[in-house]
């Protein structure tokens, strides 16, 4: 075998745990070592240096699943929208008479219906023509660290 792959499958061995809050945090680490390794030189070993930066990375842990803001608008239009990436959010119009903003008045006025249905009832599975809408519930991280675990998983196979 040769050695390039040979030391691929030994990196991505030593990562047992691969998915992207444990890449980035190992990138991270690696950043830090070799920069603290160039200011402090050799007045601290490599292993004391990795055993300070770990506790500082494990003292500071980030999370990929955002808490969802949900403020409450006082007469906030009750339509539901597609928002960024297909997200699935309430319109954060004032309504002006009844449940809708202006927006969504026209839309019931125009077409007798709201393209996304009402924020509170379930989300419409197929638009008006006939397509499925791709809502999506996940993250833009959330989508990178299913792709790595997937990415993962294939190499698991190709090693063993
Ligand atoms: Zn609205």
């Amino acid at each position: 075998m040769n050695v390039k792959i040979r030391n691929l499958i030994f990196v991505y061995r030593l990562i047992n745990k691969m998915d992207i809050i444990s890449l980035l945090n190992h990138k991270l680490e690696q950043e830090l070592l070799y920069e603290l390794k160039e200011e402090l030189g050799e007045s601290i070993t490599d292993e004391e240096l990795t055993t300070i930066i770990r506790d500082k990375i494990d003292k500071y842990p980030f999370y990929i699943k955002k808490a969802k803001d949900t403020k409450i608008i006082e007469n906030q239009c009750c339509a539901r929208c597609m928002g960024p990436r297909y997200s699935d959010i309430r319109c954060s119009n004032k309504a002006q008479e009844g449940d809708y903003c202006k927006k969504h008045m026209k839309q019931i006025s125009e077409n007798d219906h709201l393209k996304f249905g009402r924020y509170d009832e379930p989300r419409p599975i197929i638009n008006e023509n006939g397509n499925k809408i791709p809502w999506r519930d996940t993250n833009a991280l959330e989508d990178i660290d299913t792709i790595i675990q997937y990415q993962h998983m294939n190499l698991q196979k190709l090693i063993n």
